[in-house]
């Protein structure tokens, strides 16, 4: 058998023309042109990559994005001052801090600062619990990426046996939950997890999210099962010739063997996470303004 490659970069620039096409008709019909603040402390090379990139598609949306950049020295007390007027901003519908942030800036005191409604990364707090208790939530972007795949592929999850590998607050737990949400019956493994190939082996969806390349290979694959690869993971130049191939957390030419599809790296989940961003800014926007939610991109 061979699997269906899952072009996660087409479907991530169908969302995002789906966001585009609702942003200008909030424009046209409101007035209203949805915002997000993306606020970089410090000089971390793919951080910079990232915030570039999150600022690009944010104003190909036609959104508009406000980028703060700050020294890697900027004390806690300036940056939470910094979120705390980009709370109060109206122009602002959605906040997202880079991670990591420096070592001298406590993390989960950034993330709780942040005002809940502009949560685009849906990581304070409060969204996880309202995820967690089957509330109306902001979701974290990957796991949002992944079931808008999975939904596009299979319509109906209900009954499905799920495996989630990995248990991260940004990519296991709230994955888990979304399946959970979907009716899926949930396996959550991690690294003290026994007889992990067994586990995977039972899963008519295996999402990996573990950050060891190639890890997960296609005898651990039930056949037929759909695959999603989260894992980015960079080999060593001299492992690959010289280029530093990136590869995921599946080993994907022997689990395209078995599967019945599969996510590639890079081009699969990857270009989900910033299209699902964009689609929670809008989101954001609509419930901030009481609006109806944006059609087919929210979980
Ligand atoms: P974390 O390091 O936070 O979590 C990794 C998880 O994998 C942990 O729960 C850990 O278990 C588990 N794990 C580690 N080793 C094993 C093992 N041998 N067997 C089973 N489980 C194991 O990573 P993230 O969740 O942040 O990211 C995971 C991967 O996804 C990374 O490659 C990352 O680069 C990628 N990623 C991709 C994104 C995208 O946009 N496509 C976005 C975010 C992440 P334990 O808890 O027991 O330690």
């Amino acid at each position: 058998m061979s699997a269906k490659i899952i072009d996660g970069k087409a479907f991530a620039a169908d969302v995002r023309a789906r966001v585009a096409k609702q942003v200008a008709a909030l424009k046209a019909a409101h007035g209203i042109t949805p915002g997000l603040a993306v606020v970089l402390v410090g000089e971390d090379p793919a951080s910079q990559v990232y915030v570039r990139s999150k600022g690009k598609q944010t104003v190909e949306a036609g959104m508009a994005s406000f980028e703060h950049k700050l020294a890697a020295d900027t004390p806690e007390a300036e940056l939470l001052a910094l979120i705390d007027r980009l709370n109060a901003d109206p122009a602002v519908n959605g906040v997202l801090v880079q991670l990591p942030v420096p070592d001298h800036i406590d993390e989960a005191k950034v993330l709780a600062a942040i005002d809940p409604a502009k949560d685009v990364d849906g990581f304070h707090i409060s969204n996880v619990g309202l995820l967690a208790t089957g509330q109306k939530a902001m979701v974290p972007c990957t796991p949002l990426g992944c079931l808008m795949l999975l939904r596009d592929l299979h319509g109906d999850l209900s009954g499905m046996e799920a495996v989630v590998i990995g248990r991260s607050n940004i990519v296991g737990k709230p994955m888990a939950q979304l399946l959970l949400r979907d009716s899926c019956t949930v396996t959550v493994a991690h690294s003290r997890t026994r007889t992990l190939p067994e586990v995977v082996r039972r899963a008519d969806i295996v999402v990996a999210a573990v950050g060891r390349p190639e890890m997960v290979t296609g005898d651990w694959i039930k056949p037929g099962a759909t695959v999603i690869d989260v894992g980015i993971n960079r080999l060593a130049p001299a492992e690959t010739g010289g280029k530093g191939r990136l590869v995921g957390d599946v080993h994907f030419s022997s689990a395209a063997q078995v599967a019945g599809a599969i996510t590639p790296v890079p081009g699969g989940v990857g270009p989900m996470t910033i299209a699902c961003l964009l689609a929670n800014t809008l989101t954001a926007t609509a419930r901030a303004n009481g609006l109806l939610e944006p059609e087919g991109l929210t979980a």
